[in-house]
């Protein structure tokens, strides 16, 4: 019946967002050719699409240039570590992929005409001081702490995009990702979602960094995935923010993993890393103006449905 309509590059395909993309992507007929080094990632996340005659999986570190014969409409840039933890441990590999990885492919989308989008992070505001954070706010980034390679990454990689769009007239998008969570997160990538509730599901305490004062506020992936899908299809080039503005402390987090998970744990209170900030909210004005979009999926539903994907790989 219907041949695919369009041909979409995600890099980082095999990651926890990007392997979402890749089966919304499918459903909007697009041919997919996920590229991916596996750094982070794992081929688990998109073994359901092996056999998909229009799905393709490339082995390939992005920071390498990248050869595609195939022709190409879109360009979704989401390689990169992006947990905390990831990101400590391999300081230079995120480096390199925010700068020589955007470059890359960058030049894959002017040389396929293709149009390019970068997933970003709320991590460019730093320890904001501005809560919540709009999109003109430029952010309160230590560059040379810990989480400096992962923070000027993305801004460099927001830069080069931004020079890229006005040099070269690619159509650049840059979405803003603030904390998401959901099915196909590692269990062990060290971020708070999956933390709490591989915790709660192994009757051990839950790790609260500081005295859990500081806030954050999750969206669920389906939700993120449907504004991505949304910004890379306007004709809007400046940054937007994409996230549930549903705010709470890690200490009220904590709580409502254990009351759902209905677990014996404790809360045990460790050092708070250096640099983490201390609120996080979009401000999503400017996506419910521009993209018509706000989150769907209330956290008691999108949480619930995580745990039970966490339920099964818990031993
Ligand atoms: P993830 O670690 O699951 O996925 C990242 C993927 O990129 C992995 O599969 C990894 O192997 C791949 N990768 C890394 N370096 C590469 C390279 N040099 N070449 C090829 N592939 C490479 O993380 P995620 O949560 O899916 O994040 C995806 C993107 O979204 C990242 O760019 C991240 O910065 C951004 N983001 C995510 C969140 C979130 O809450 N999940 C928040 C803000 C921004
Ligand atoms: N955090 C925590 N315990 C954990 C992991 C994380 O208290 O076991 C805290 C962390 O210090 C931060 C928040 O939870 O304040 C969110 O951390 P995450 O690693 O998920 O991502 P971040 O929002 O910091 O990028």
């Amino acid at each position: 019946m219907s041949a695919h309509l369009f041909t979409s590059v995600i890099t980082g395909g095999a990651g926890f967002l990007g392997s979402h993309l890749a089966d919304r992507l499918l459903t909007e007929r697009h041919k997919v050719i996920a590229i991916d080094n596996l750094i982070t990632g794992n081929v688990a996340n998109i073994q359901h699409l092996a056999g998909n005659k229009d799905f393709k999986f490339i082995c390939q570190d992005v920071t390498e240039y990248i050869f595609l014969p195939d022709p190409v409409n879109f360009v979704w840039h989401f390689a990169s570590p992006a947990s905390p933890i990831d990101y400590l441990e391999l300081p230079i590999p995120t480096l390199k992929v925010g700068a020589l990885g955007t470059h890359n492919s960058l030049g894959l989308a002017k040389n396929k005409g293709a149009a390019f989008l970068l997933a970003s992070t709320s991590e460019c505001y730093g320890d904001p001081l501005v809560h919540p954070q709009n999109e003109d706010y430029w952010g309160n980034v230590n560059p040379i702490g810990p989480r400096g390679v992962y923070d000027e990454a993305k801004r460099f990689a927001e830069a080069i995009t931004m020079a890229y769009h006005r040099y070269h007239q690619v159509n650049t998008k840059i979405v803003r990702i603030f904390n998401t969570y959901g099915p196909r997160m590692r269990l062990k990538d060290g971020r708070v979602v999956p933390a709490f509730i591989g915790q709660a599901l192994s009757g051990e305490p839950l790790t609260i960094f500081g005295d859990g004062s500081q806030t954050r506020s999750f969206c669920y992936v389906t939700d993120l995935i449907d504004g991505i899908y949304r910004l890379m299809m306007s004709d809007y080039h400046q940054p937007v923010n994409i996230g549930n503005p549903a705010e709470m402390t890690i200490q009220q987090f904590a709580e409502e993993i254990i009351r759902l998970t209905k677990t014996s744990s404790t809360m045990e209170f460790h050092p708070l890393p250096v640099d983490d900030p201390k609120v996080r909210q979009p401000d999503i004005s400017r996506a419910k103006k521009i993209l018509a979009w706000e989150p769907q999926i209330a956290f008691e539903k999108g949480i619930q449905t995580t745990i039970d994907f966490f339920q099964q790989r818990v031993s």
